[in-house]
C-alpha cells in the first residue's frame, strides 16, 4: 500500500452507472444480479449488492462484471432478504479501488442505509471540503459519498428528510437508488437528466436505470421516475414525494445516441427507433453517392440502418465487431486505446473492396476510433470513404455523468469539420445538425430558450451550475491510500 494525494483532475469523479433496485420479492439478490447483467454497459469496472432482511443488511461488491462477481452460489447465498439495490460502476480514470465500489453503506442515528447512484455531482469537492473541515472522515472518492455524509450531518429526523435535506446542497446529474429498514428508495435529479424507471413484478416493485433491466426478470414498466421526484417504496406501496418544486425537465440526449441501450425505452421513446430516425435525418441533411452503408458496430448499427432506408444505398456489415473486447473507452492509456480498437474491429473486405464507402458511428470523441476504422476500411480497398456521425460535434465535456475527457482532447474542439475530416483521413465528414438530432426526437426543432434536453456536450449550455468546475476546487483533502484490491 502507498499512500499518494489525488489531484484536482477534470475526469476523476465522473462516473456512468447503472441502478437497480428491488422491492419484496424472496429472490431480491438474483434479481439485483439480472438487473445489473442487462445494465452492464452502463459499467463494467465493478459491481455491488446490498440486501436487507429485515434485521440485517448484507453486502457484496467486486471489481469486474456482474457475472465475475454474482454467478456462484455460496455469493448469492449471503446475500438473503426481500430488498436489494445493485450497482455497476464505470469510472473514467483515477481509481480502480474496491472502497469506492458501490453500494456504499452507512451506520446512521436511524440505523442502516445502503446508497448507490448513476451521475456525477458538480459540487462535490467543495461539499466535501466543507464535510471534512466539520470531521467527516471519508472513505472513498466517490460523488455517492458525499451524499452519505450529508445525511449522516442533517438534523432532520427521518430517513426521507434527511435525504432531501442532503440532496437540496447537492448540484448535479443523478439517479440514486437506496436501501433502508424503512424501504426502497429512488431519486431523480431536479432536471431528470439521468434515466430512472419503475417497474412491478408480481406484487414487488423494481426499480431500474433502463427499461432492459425489466425485460431481463419479466418486470412490467409502470412509469419513469420523474424529475425530482422521491418514491419510497415498502409494504404500504410506492409514496411519490416532489420536495425540489417542478422544473422542466433535461434529459441527457447523449443517452439516446450512445449511452442506453437500442432496446430500452426512455421516457415513452424507443432508443433503437430514435437512433434509426438520426441515421434517416442524417441521410437527408448530408447526402453523398455512394455504394454501400456500414455501421461502426456496434453503436453506429441502427443509425446506418436509418441513413442505408432513407438514401437507398445498400447496408452492409462490412465491420465486424469482436464481442469479447471492452469498450475502449474503459482502457486508462491512450497507447491501450489504439490497441483496443484494433482488437475490437475486423474489415468485411468483400464489402468493401472498390466501394464507395459511407461509414455511420454514433459520436467522435477523441477521434481514435474514426482514424482507425477509417485507416482499416481504406486498406480493406475502399475507393472512397465518407463518414457519417449521427450526433453533432461534441464540443464540450460533460460534468452530468458521461465519460467524455477534458476540452481540449475532444476532437470537435481541436478542429473544424473540414479539420476533422483531415484527421481521421476520410474524404467527407459531416455531422447531424442538433436541430436534426431533435427532430428525430419529435420535436420540430431545439428551443434555445427551453431546450427539452441536456446538450450541453453539443452546445455547451450546461443546465447545472458547475461549480467545482468554475470555481477551480481543488480537491485539497483527497489524501488517499492506495488499494491494490
Ligand atoms: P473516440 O474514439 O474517442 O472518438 O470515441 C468515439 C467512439 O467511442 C464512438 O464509436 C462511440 O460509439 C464511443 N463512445 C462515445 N462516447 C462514449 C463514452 N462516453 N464511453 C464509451 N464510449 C463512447
Amino acid at each position: 500500500m502507498t499512500l499518494t494525494t489525488v489531484p484536482f483532475d477534470d475526469d476523476h469523479f465522473h462516473e456512468e452507472c447503472g441502478v437497480f433496485g428491488v422491492f419484496g420479492h424472496a429472490e431480491a439478490a438474483a434479481l439485483t444480479a439480472l438487473g445489473l447483467h442487462a445494465l452492464q454497459h452502463r459499467g463494467q469496472e465493478a459491481a455491488g449488492i446490498v440486501t436487507y432482511d429485515g434485521a440485517q443488511f448484507h453486502a457484496h461488491r467486486g471489481l469486474g462484471q456482474v457475472g465475475e462477481n454474482f454467478s456462484s452460489p455460496a455469493v448469492m447465498e449471503r446475500l438473503p432478504g426481500n430488498a436489494a439495490i445493485g450497482h455497476n460502476r464505470y469510472a473514467t480514470t483515477g481509481e480502480v479501488a474496491i472502497r469506492n465500489v458501490q453500494p456504499l453503506f452507512g451506520d446512521f442515528e436511524f440505523g442502516g442505509l445502503a446508497i448507490c447512484h448513476n451521475g456525477n455531482l458538480t459540487n462535490s469537492y467543495q461539499l466535501r471540503n466543507q464535510l471534512v473541515r466539520r470531521g467527516s472522515l471519508f472513505q472513498s472518492t466517490s460523488d455517492t459519498e458525499v451524499i452519505i455524509h450529508l445525511i449522516a450531518t442533517s438534523l432532520r429526523r427521518t430517513v426521507l428528510e434527511r435525504m432531501v435535506d442532503s440532496l437540496r446542497q447537492v448540484e448535479g446529474a443523478y439517479s440514486l437508488v437506496a436501501l433502508s429498514k424503512e424501504g426502497l428508495i429512488g431519486v431523480r435529479d431536479p432536471l431528470g437528466v439521468r434515466p430512472l424507471v419503475l417497474g412491478k413484478l408480481g406484487d414487488s416493485h423494481v426499480l431500474a436505470s433502463e427499461t432492459v433491466a425489466l425485460d431481463i426478470i419479466g418486470a412490467d414498466f409502470v412509469r419513469d421516475v420523474e424529475p425530482g421526484e422521491i418514491v419510497v417504496i415498502n409494504e404500504s406501496g410506492v409514496q411519490s414525494h416532489h420536495p425540489f418544486g417542478n422544473r422542466p425537465s433535461r434529459f441527457c440526449v447523449f443517452e439516446y445516441i450512445y449511452f442506453a441501450r437500442p432496446d430500452s425505452i426512455v421516457e415513452g421513446t424507443g432508443v433503437y427507433e430514435v437512433r434509426k430516425r438520426i441515421g434517416m435525418e442524417l441521410a437527408r441533411e448530408t447526402p453523398v453517392e455512394a455504394d454501400t452503408v456500414i455501421p461502426v458496430p456496434d453503436s453506429g448499427v441502427p443509425a446506418a440502418l436509418g441513413y442505408s432506408l432513407e438514401s437507398g444505398i445498400p447496408f452492409e456489415l462490412g465491420i465486424i465487431r469482436n464481442h469479447y473486447v471492452g469498450r475502449t473507452f474503459i482502457e486508462p492509456t491512450d497507447q491501450i486505446r489504439h490497441l483496443g480498437v484494433k482488437l475490437k474491429h475486423n474489415a468485411n473486405r468483400r464489402h468493401i473492396e472498390g466501394k464507395r464507402v459511407v461509414l455511420v458511428d454514433d459520436s467522435i470523441v477523441r477521434g481514435t476510433t474514426s482514424l482507425k476504422i477509417v485507416e482499416m476500411v481504406r486498406q480493406a480497398g475502399a475507393k472512397e470513404v465518407h463518414m457519417r456521425i449521427s450526433s453533432p460535434p461534441t464540443n464540450n465535456s460533460c460534468f452530468y455523468g458521461i465519460a467524455t475527457p477534458e476540452r481540449e482532447k475532444l476532437l470537435a474542439s481541436r478542429f473544424d469539420t473540414e479539420g476533422m475530416a483531415k484527421f481521421i483521413g476520410a474524404d467527407s465528414l459531416a455531422f447531424v445538425s442538433i436541430d436534426g438530432l431533435y427532430r428525430a426526437l419529435g420535436e420540430v426543432k431545439r428551443d434555445p430558450k427551453a431546450p427539452r434536453y441536456c446538450d450541453a456536450c453539443f452546445t455547451g449550455d450546461y443546465p447545472i451550475p458547475l461549480l467545482d468546475f468554475e470555481q477551480g476546487s481543488l480537491a485539497t483533502n483527497l489524501s488517499l491510500m492506495n488499494e491494490i484490491a
